[in-house]
Protein backbone atom coordinates (compact mmCIF):
# COMPACT_ATOMS: atom_id res chain seq x y z
CA UNK A 1 0.00 0.00 0.00
CA UNK A 2 2.92 2.67 0.59
CA UNK A 3 5.11 1.71 -1.55
CA UNK A 4 2.14 2.46 -4.37
CA UNK A 5 1.77 5.87 -2.91
CA UNK A 6 5.41 6.44 -2.45
CA UNK A 7 6.19 8.99 -4.68
CA UNK A 8 9.08 11.74 -4.41
CA UNK A 9 7.03 14.65 -5.67
CA UNK A 10 9.45 17.14 -5.76
CA UNK A 11 11.45 15.03 -8.45
CA UNK A 12 8.22 14.34 -10.07
CA UNK A 13 7.07 17.72 -9.86
CA UNK A 14 9.69 19.63 -12.11
CA UNK A 15 9.92 16.73 -14.36
CA UNK A 16 6.95 17.74 -15.01
CA UNK A 17 7.37 20.87 -16.30
CA UNK A 18 9.98 19.43 -18.60
CA UNK A 19 8.27 16.47 -19.78
CA UNK A 20 9.26 16.73 -23.66
CA UNK A 21 13.17 16.33 -22.85
CA UNK A 22 12.26 12.22 -21.35
CA UNK A 23 11.20 9.02 -22.24
CA UNK A 24 8.36 8.48 -20.32
CA UNK A 25 8.91 4.42 -20.20
CA UNK A 26 12.38 4.71 -19.33
CA UNK A 27 12.85 4.50 -15.41
CA UNK A 28 9.77 4.25 -12.73
CA UNK A 29 10.20 7.99 -12.09
CA UNK A 30 9.71 8.35 -15.71
CA UNK A 31 6.73 5.93 -15.51
CA UNK A 32 5.17 7.42 -12.48
CA UNK A 33 5.73 11.02 -14.84
CA UNK A 34 3.46 9.40 -17.15
CA UNK A 35 1.36 8.03 -14.55
CA UNK A 36 0.85 11.64 -13.44
CA UNK A 37 -0.01 13.09 -16.84
CA UNK A 38 -2.40 10.92 -17.38
CA UNK A 39 -4.15 11.44 -13.98
CA UNK A 40 -3.86 15.45 -15.28
CA UNK A 41 -5.69 14.77 -18.29
CA UNK A 42 -8.46 12.84 -16.95
CA UNK A 43 -9.12 15.29 -14.23
CA UNK A 44 -9.06 18.43 -16.77
CA UNK A 45 -11.44 16.76 -18.73
CA UNK A 46 -13.50 15.00 -15.77
CA UNK A 47 -17.45 16.05 -15.39
CA UNK A 48 -17.93 16.71 -11.57
CA UNK A 49 -21.70 15.75 -10.84
CA UNK A 50 -23.60 18.58 -9.90
CA UNK A 51 -25.75 17.72 -6.30
CA UNK A 52 -28.81 17.32 -5.97
CA UNK A 53 -28.63 20.19 -3.19
CA UNK A 54 -26.30 22.80 -1.43
CA UNK A 55 -23.36 20.68 -0.22
CA UNK A 56 -22.16 22.16 2.75
CA UNK A 57 -18.65 20.97 4.17
CA UNK A 58 -17.03 22.43 7.23
CA UNK A 59 -12.50 21.46 7.13
CA UNK A 60 -12.14 21.42 10.41
CA UNK A 61 -8.99 19.71 12.99
CA UNK A 62 -8.55 22.10 16.27
CA UNK A 63 -5.08 21.26 15.74
CA UNK A 64 -3.19 24.39 14.23
CA UNK A 65 -1.19 24.71 10.90
CA UNK A 66 -2.53 21.34 9.75
CA UNK A 67 -3.65 22.58 6.36
CA UNK A 68 -7.22 23.61 6.74
CA UNK A 69 -7.40 26.91 5.26
CA UNK A 70 -5.10 25.49 2.12
CA UNK A 71 -7.52 22.89 1.70
CA UNK A 72 -10.59 24.91 1.71
CA UNK A 73 -9.09 27.53 -0.79
CA UNK A 74 -7.65 24.73 -3.09
CA UNK A 75 -10.55 22.64 -3.13
CA UNK A 76 -13.07 25.94 -3.60
CA UNK A 77 -10.90 26.60 -6.27
CA UNK A 78 -10.83 23.27 -7.74
CA UNK A 79 -14.38 22.85 -7.90
CA UNK A 80 -15.15 26.79 -9.44
CA UNK A 81 -13.07 25.63 -12.00
CA UNK A 82 -14.81 22.64 -12.90
CA UNK A 83 -17.95 24.86 -13.09
CA UNK A 84 -19.77 24.52 -9.45
CA UNK A 85 -21.10 27.42 -8.02
CA UNK A 86 -19.12 27.86 -4.21
CA UNK A 87 -19.12 30.07 -1.68
CA UNK A 88 -16.39 29.73 1.06
CA UNK A 89 -17.24 30.78 4.78
CA UNK A 90 -13.97 32.18 6.47
CA UNK A 91 -14.96 31.27 10.47
CA UNK A 92 -11.39 31.80 11.04
CA UNK A 93 -10.02 35.26 12.73
CA UNK A 94 -7.14 35.02 11.20
CA UNK A 95 -8.67 35.48 8.23
CA UNK A 96 -6.48 33.19 5.85
CA UNK A 97 -8.73 32.15 3.52
CA UNK A 98 -9.82 35.72 2.61
CA UNK A 99 -6.40 36.60 1.87
CA UNK A 100 -5.33 33.81 0.09
CA UNK A 101 -8.88 34.36 -1.65
CA UNK A 102 -7.41 38.17 -2.57
CA UNK A 103 -10.54 39.32 -0.89
CA UNK A 104 -10.46 42.53 1.03
CA UNK A 105 -10.80 41.81 5.12
CA UNK A 106 -9.68 45.09 7.05
CA UNK A 107 -11.62 45.27 10.44
CA UNK A 108 -13.81 47.76 8.45
CA UNK A 109 -15.37 45.02 5.96
CA UNK A 110 -18.47 43.72 6.67
CA UNK A 111 -17.89 40.16 7.68
CA UNK A 112 -19.03 37.06 8.79
CA UNK A 113 -18.64 38.26 12.55
CA UNK A 114 -20.96 40.61 11.53
CA UNK A 115 -23.72 38.25 10.31
CA UNK A 116 -23.44 36.15 13.49
CA UNK A 117 -23.43 38.72 16.18
CA UNK A 118 -25.96 41.28 14.37
CA UNK A 119 -27.74 39.44 12.13
CA UNK A 120 -26.49 41.25 8.87
CA UNK A 121 -27.50 39.12 6.02
CA UNK A 122 -24.86 36.88 4.06
CA UNK A 123 -25.54 38.80 0.44
CA UNK A 124 -24.36 42.09 1.77
CA UNK A 125 -21.27 40.40 3.37
CA UNK A 126 -19.94 38.15 0.25
CA UNK A 127 -17.15 39.45 -2.19
CA UNK A 128 -16.22 37.31 -5.41
CA UNK A 129 -13.37 35.70 -5.39
CA UNK A 130 -10.82 38.25 -8.24
CA UNK A 131 -9.51 35.47 -10.05
CA UNK A 132 -11.87 32.39 -10.23
CA UNK A 133 -15.39 32.79 -11.25
CA UNK A 134 -18.94 31.34 -9.46
CA UNK A 135 -16.58 31.71 -6.04
CA UNK A 136 -17.73 33.88 -3.27
CA UNK A 137 -16.27 34.73 -0.08
CA UNK A 138 -17.98 35.40 3.15
CA UNK A 139 -14.40 37.26 4.61
CA UNK A 140 -13.30 37.05 8.05
CA UNK A 141 -11.78 39.94 9.67
CA UNK A 142 -10.00 40.29 13.04
CA UNK A 143 -13.18 41.23 14.73
CA UNK A 144 -14.32 37.96 14.93
CA UNK A 145 -12.05 37.13 17.29
CA UNK A 146 -14.16 38.54 20.14
CA UNK A 147 -17.24 36.69 18.66
CA UNK A 148 -16.46 33.53 20.93
CA UNK A 149 -17.27 35.20 23.74
CA UNK A 150 -19.86 37.16 22.64
CA UNK A 151 -21.89 34.29 21.16
CA UNK A 152 -21.77 32.58 24.65
CA UNK A 153 -24.66 34.49 26.08
CA UNK A 154 -26.58 34.95 23.01
CA UNK A 155 -29.95 32.43 21.97
CA UNK A 156 -29.32 29.63 19.90
CA UNK A 157 -25.88 30.19 19.72
CA UNK A 158 -24.91 27.02 17.93
CA UNK A 159 -27.36 27.64 15.21
CA UNK A 160 -26.51 31.67 13.99
CA UNK A 161 -24.37 30.38 11.15
CA UNK A 162 -27.04 27.55 10.32
CA UNK A 163 -29.48 30.27 10.50
CA UNK A 164 -27.63 32.84 8.21
CA UNK A 165 -27.18 30.45 5.60
CA UNK A 166 -30.64 29.69 5.11
CA UNK A 167 -31.89 32.57 5.35
CA UNK A 168 -29.14 33.54 2.36
CA UNK A 169 -29.98 30.45 0.37
CA UNK A 170 -33.32 30.99 0.54
CA UNK A 171 -32.88 34.96 -0.77
CA UNK A 172 -31.23 33.50 -3.67
CA UNK A 173 -34.06 30.77 -4.70
CA UNK A 174 -36.20 33.74 -4.31
CA UNK A 175 -34.53 35.83 -6.08
CA UNK A 176 -33.53 33.68 -9.24
CA UNK A 177 -30.02 33.71 -7.98
CA UNK A 178 -28.03 30.53 -8.80
CA UNK A 179 -27.95 28.12 -6.25
CA UNK A 180 -24.47 27.07 -4.49
CA UNK A 181 -23.22 23.86 -5.56
CA UNK A 182 -20.86 23.69 -2.40
CA UNK A 183 -20.44 25.46 0.53
CA UNK A 184 -17.07 25.49 2.31
CA UNK A 185 -16.26 26.53 5.58
CA UNK A 186 -13.02 27.19 6.94
CA UNK A 187 -12.55 26.74 10.59
CA UNK A 188 -10.11 27.78 13.59
CA UNK A 189 -8.21 25.80 14.82
CA UNK A 190 -10.51 25.42 18.33
CA UNK A 191 -12.95 23.34 19.32
CA UNK A 192 -15.18 26.64 20.44
CA UNK A 193 -18.47 27.81 19.14
CA UNK A 194 -17.14 28.92 16.36
CA UNK A 195 -16.22 25.50 15.06
CA UNK A 196 -19.73 23.96 16.51
CA UNK A 197 -21.46 26.67 15.05
CA UNK A 198 -20.01 24.94 11.58
CA UNK A 199 -20.81 21.57 12.36
CA UNK A 200 -24.08 22.56 13.23
CA UNK A 201 -24.52 24.06 9.79
CA UNK A 202 -22.37 21.39 7.54
CA UNK A 203 -23.85 18.34 6.53
CA UNK A 204 -20.66 17.09 6.23
CA UNK A 205 -17.18 17.15 7.44
CA UNK A 206 -13.76 17.29 6.09
CA UNK A 207 -10.43 16.36 8.21
CA UNK A 208 -7.16 17.36 7.19
CA UNK A 209 -4.78 15.30 8.41
CA UNK A 210 -0.98 16.56 8.80
CA UNK A 211 1.72 13.94 7.81
CA UNK A 212 3.30 14.48 10.19
CA UNK A 213 4.29 14.22 13.99
CA UNK A 214 1.33 13.29 16.53
CA UNK A 215 -1.02 13.95 13.52
CA UNK A 216 -3.88 11.36 14.85
CA UNK A 217 -3.44 12.92 18.54
CA UNK A 218 -6.40 14.52 19.58
CA UNK A 219 -8.69 13.59 17.01
CA UNK A 220 -10.72 10.93 18.98
CA UNK A 221 -11.43 14.68 20.74
CA UNK A 222 -12.27 16.03 17.40
CA UNK A 223 -14.40 12.99 16.74
CA UNK A 224 -16.32 12.82 19.90
CA UNK A 225 -17.13 16.39 19.33
CA UNK A 226 -18.30 15.84 16.16
CA UNK A 227 -20.14 13.46 17.17
CA UNK A 228 -22.14 14.99 20.00
CA UNK A 229 -22.88 17.59 17.41
CA UNK A 230 -24.83 15.41 15.51
CA UNK A 231 -26.75 13.43 18.09
CA UNK A 232 -27.68 16.91 19.43
CA UNK A 233 -28.04 19.20 16.72
CA UNK A 234 -27.56 18.00 13.17
CA UNK A 235 -28.25 14.69 12.89
CA UNK A 236 -28.03 14.47 9.17
CA UNK A 237 -24.60 14.90 9.41
CA UNK A 238 -22.52 12.39 7.94
CA UNK A 239 -19.65 10.64 9.01
CA UNK A 240 -16.17 13.06 8.72
CA UNK A 241 -13.94 12.25 5.27
CA UNK A 242 -10.42 12.47 6.02
CA UNK A 243 -7.81 13.60 3.64
CA UNK A 244 -4.05 13.38 4.13
CA UNK A 245 -1.97 16.79 3.98
CA UNK A 246 1.86 17.71 3.88
CA UNK A 247 3.00 14.03 2.80
CA UNK A 248 6.78 13.88 2.58
CA UNK A 249 7.41 10.41 0.37
CA UNK A 250 11.13 10.71 2.21
CA UNK A 251 10.23 10.26 5.46
CA UNK A 252 8.54 7.15 7.19
CA UNK A 253 6.54 8.67 9.57
CA UNK A 254 4.64 10.21 6.73
CA UNK A 255 4.12 6.85 5.36
CA UNK A 256 3.16 5.82 9.23
CA UNK A 257 0.76 8.19 9.54
CA UNK A 258 -1.09 6.92 6.12
CA UNK A 259 -1.38 3.58 7.09
CA UNK A 260 -2.51 4.40 10.65
CA UNK A 261 -5.28 6.69 9.13
CA UNK A 262 -6.01 3.75 6.46
CA UNK A 263 -6.19 1.42 9.27
CA UNK A 264 -8.28 3.04 11.78
CA UNK A 265 -10.62 4.95 9.46
CA UNK A 266 -10.51 2.78 6.02
CA UNK A 267 -13.97 3.93 4.47
CA UNK A 268 -13.28 7.77 5.28
CA UNK A 269 -9.97 8.06 3.87
CA UNK A 270 -9.68 10.15 0.46
CA UNK A 271 -7.65 8.24 -1.99
CA UNK A 272 -5.78 11.84 -3.13
CA UNK A 273 -3.23 12.71 -0.83
CA UNK A 274 -1.93 15.83 -0.64
CA UNK A 275 2.26 16.67 -0.64
CA UNK A 276 4.35 18.60 0.90
CA UNK A 277 4.82 21.25 -1.76
CA UNK A 278 6.66 24.75 -2.05
CA UNK A 279 4.72 26.03 -3.90
CA UNK A 280 1.60 25.44 -2.21
CA UNK A 281 2.76 27.62 0.73
CA UNK A 282 3.79 30.04 -2.06
CA UNK A 283 0.41 30.42 -3.13
CA UNK A 284 -1.21 32.56 -0.38
CA UNK A 285 1.35 35.39 -0.29
CA UNK A 286 0.45 36.10 -3.81
CA UNK A 287 -3.19 36.22 -3.21
CA UNK A 288 -3.68 32.96 -4.96
CA UNK A 289 -4.81 29.31 -4.95
CA UNK A 290 -2.37 26.56 -5.94
CA UNK A 291 -4.90 26.39 -9.14
CA UNK A 292 -4.52 29.53 -10.76
CA UNK A 293 -1.05 30.47 -9.32
CA UNK A 294 0.48 27.07 -10.17
CA UNK A 295 -2.06 24.81 -12.08
CA UNK A 296 0.38 22.35 -13.51
CA UNK A 297 1.64 21.82 -9.84
CA UNK A 298 1.89 18.62 -8.52
CA UNK A 299 -0.17 20.45 -5.64
CA UNK A 300 -2.81 21.73 -7.80
CA UNK A 301 -2.95 18.35 -9.46
CA UNK A 302 -3.38 16.39 -5.94
CA UNK A 303 -6.29 19.22 -4.86
CA UNK A 304 -8.24 18.62 -7.82
CA UNK A 305 -8.11 14.52 -7.33
CA UNK A 306 -9.10 15.40 -3.78
CA UNK A 307 -11.86 17.78 -5.29
CA UNK A 308 -13.30 15.44 -7.59
CA UNK A 309 -13.09 12.72 -5.33
CA UNK A 310 -15.33 14.47 -2.98
CA UNK A 311 -17.46 15.36 -5.74
CA UNK A 312 -18.03 12.03 -6.32
CA UNK A 313 -18.16 10.40 -2.52
CA UNK A 314 -20.79 8.07 -2.16
CA UNK A 315 -21.49 8.42 1.99
CA UNK A 316 -22.13 4.30 2.69
CA UNK A 317 -24.69 3.98 5.67
CA UNK A 318 -22.48 0.92 6.53
CA UNK A 319 -19.75 2.58 8.57
P1 LIG B 1 -4.54 27.27 11.21
O1 LIG B 1 -4.80 26.19 12.20
O2 LIG B 1 -3.58 28.30 11.70
O3 LIG B 1 -5.79 27.85 10.63
P2 LIG B 1 -4.39 25.62 8.89
O4 LIG B 1 -4.74 24.29 9.47
O5 LIG B 1 -5.46 26.36 8.21
O6 LIG B 1 -3.74 26.55 10.01
P3 LIG B 1 -2.76 26.21 6.65
O7 LIG B 1 -2.81 27.67 6.95
O8 LIG B 1 -3.51 25.74 5.47
O9 LIG B 1 -3.15 25.39 7.94
O10 LIG B 1 -1.26 25.72 6.49
C1 LIG B 1 -0.28 26.05 7.46
C2 LIG B 1 1.00 26.48 6.73
O11 LIG B 1 1.49 25.40 5.97
C3 LIG B 1 0.77 27.62 5.75
O12 LIG B 1 1.93 28.41 5.73
C4 LIG B 1 0.61 26.92 4.42
O13 LIG B 1 0.98 27.72 3.32
C5 LIG B 1 1.54 25.73 4.58
N1 LIG B 1 1.06 24.55 3.85
C6 LIG B 1 -0.19 24.06 3.82
N2 LIG B 1 -0.26 22.94 3.08
C7 LIG B 1 1.01 22.71 2.64
C8 LIG B 1 1.62 21.70 1.83
N3 LIG B 1 0.92 20.69 1.35
N4 LIG B 1 2.94 21.80 1.58
C9 LIG B 1 3.67 22.82 2.10
N5 LIG B 1 3.16 23.80 2.84
C10 LIG B 1 1.85 23.76 3.13
MG1 LIG C 1 -6.44 28.13 8.76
Amino acid sequence: MVDEIKKDYSEVDSLLQNTGEIDLSSTPLASQVANEINKRTHLNNAEHPTPNQTRIIAITNQKGGVGKTTTTVNIAASLAKAKKNILVIDLDPQGNCSTALGINHEASVPSIYESLITNTPIKDIIQPCPDITNLDVAPATINLSGSELELVSMVSRENRLKKALTNYTDYRQEKGLPRYDFILIDCPPSLGLLTINAFTAADEILIPIQAQYYALEGLSQLLNTINLVKTQLNEKQKPPLMLITMYDARTNLSNDVVNDVHEHFPNQILDAIIPQSVRLSEAPSHAQSIITYEPDSIGSLAYKEAAYEISIWDYKEDF
